[in-house]
């Protein structure tokens, strides 16, 4: 089974030609692409251009740049399963190489904006509370340990975080994020923005701990699962 984006494809390369198809894209891999942009830019959408247009022209020509009043702080190029770029790479080329080759994917390829003014721990929270609910529960490190790694988050989030529940992110992290370890994409997927974000913002992590009154976060099965 693909997905309803490559199938939308079939009738207008079969009536016009694979060289009309190709032709279509700016870079080698042919055609176009739904490109999508959420957060605070000044007209979200999707957008079908050339595969390979910058983020730079899907942000500031399709979208219309940020809203007043923010700026972009990093995002995740190719949808919420995608490791955090900073915003040094705001004109990135959106094709399946560059984005790797950066450290991320092109994934679905709906940039998910943050701003200077948005937590990043509370949008990794609000992620990983989506990947944990989406969750079909067949394997235990998914099951358990995406919903343990949302209880940690908010409690980082609401200042009763330690820097030990820093580390234990770390270890899930690492325990959870390998492809192989569950039985499909979900669980590293969900891990992608988590992995990323606490390396990005390290900082912020550490400034929400060290002002926190420490609570107690159960890791329940998730503990010994992960
Ligand atoms: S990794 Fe996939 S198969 Fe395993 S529990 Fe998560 S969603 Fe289900």
């Amino acid at each position: 089974m693909n997905n309803i984006e490559t199938f939308s494809n079939i009738p207008h390369i079969l009536a016009n030609g694979t060289e009309w198809y190709l032709g279509l894209s700016a870079c080698v891999d042919g055609g176009t692409k739904l490109y999508g942009v959420s957060g605070r830019a000044k007209r979200p959408g999707v957008f079908e251009l050339p595969l390979g247009t910058s983020l730079g022209v899907i942000l500031n020509e399709c979208a219309g740049g940020m809203q007043d009043g923010y700026k972009l702080r990093a995002f995740l190029p190719g949808g919420a399963s995608t490791a955090f770029l900073g915003a040094e790479h705001a004109d990135i080329i959106m094709d399946y190489p560059t984005p790797e080759k950066a450290g991320s994917r092109l994934g679905t390829g709906l940039a998910i904006l943050l701003d200077d003014k948005t937590s990043p721990i509370g949008m990794i929270r609000n992620l990983e509370h989506f990947f944990a609910q989406e969750s079909c529960g067949w394997c235990t490190p998914c099951r358990d340990g995406l919903p343990w790694v949302e209880r940690l988050l908010i409690a980082i989030e609401e200042g009763r975080g330690t820097p030990e529940d820093i580390e234990r992110l770390h270890d899930a992290a690492r325990l959870i994020g390998p492809m192989g370890r569950t039985f499909c994409a979900h669980a590293p997927g969900a891990i992608a923005p988590l992995a990323s974000g606490l390396k990005m913002f390290a900082e912020d992590f550490q400034r929400m701990v060290s002002k926190s009154t420490p609570g107690t976060v159960e890791s329940g099965a998730a503990g010994q699962a992960a």
